[in-house]
């Protein structure tokens, strides 16, 4: 059923949008089953639930590191993502550079904007992004490729509205900077609840997980 899920939801979605499929707590044959419907980027949140799978997944994807980062995982991550999608910190960047240095490789990120300014959640608040985007262009391993919110986590998706237009409305603004090493292509808003919203106000990449692989056990969302 997830293949057939996954084609419905492909079809669905206007020319422009990807979708990236959020595995959370999912295993390899869910994943690998994703990924035959169509699926060419995965989410995972965490770096031993992607170790657990990446190598039982066969199927060519893309892997996005799509959870909040200690710097202390990072070595292993840029080893076997190919893309970080929740940066939001000089810090984290900083590491991040120090270990693809090493490797020579240049990886992609997004910059997680916490748009909701809440105090418990990841992500810079608008008002740092711009700052820290030109901060994190000056390094030479890493490559800006655009923004990532999850917007606050209300039932209604009409709440998250304010906030992914608030993102969006950064995303046109450090665009129109052209700033060197700096590449805003991807807008990552919108998850099952409010992938709809998140794409009337510009989402151009979406994280669906439930929608794609059934609810999560012991979930409440
Ligand atoms: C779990 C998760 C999603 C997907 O959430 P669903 O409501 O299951 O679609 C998207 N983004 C991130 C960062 C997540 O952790």
């Amino acid at each position: 059923m997830i293949k057939e899920d996954v084609r419905r939801l492909l079809n669905e979605l206007p020319e422009g949008v990807e979708l990236l499929a959020a595995a959370k707590e999912r295993n390899a044959y869910e994943i690998s089953e994703a990924i035959k419907g169509g699926i060419k980027i995965i989410g995972e949140n965490y770096l031993n639930d992607a170790l657990g799978v990446i190598n039982e997944v066969t199927q060519k994807a893309e892997w996005h590191f799509i959870g909040h980062l200690q710097r202390n995982k990072v070595k292993k991550v840029i080893d076997i993502f190919d893309m970080i999608d929740s940066v939001d910190s000089l810090r984290l960047a900083k590491e991040i550079e120090k270990w693809c240095e090493k490797r020579n490789k240049v990886i992609p990120i997004l910059i997680e904007v916490n748009s909701g300014e809440e105090n418990q959640k990841a992500g810079v608040s608008p008002k740092d992004v711009m700052q820290l985007i030109k901060d994190i262009s000056s390094l030479n391993y890493v490559k800006i490729m655009g923004l990532m919110t999850m917007g606050p986590r209300f039932g209604d998706p009409e709440e998250s509205r304010p906030y992914f237009r608030k993102t969006r409305e950064i995303f046109e603004q450090i665009k129109d900077l052209y700033l060197p090493n700096v590449e805003m292509k991807y807008l990552s808003m919108g998850m099952t609840n409010s992938y709809e919203v998140a794409m009337q106000e510009g989402a151009n990449l979406i994280r669906i997980g439930t929608k794609i692989f059934g609810q999560r056990e012991g979930s409440q969302t």
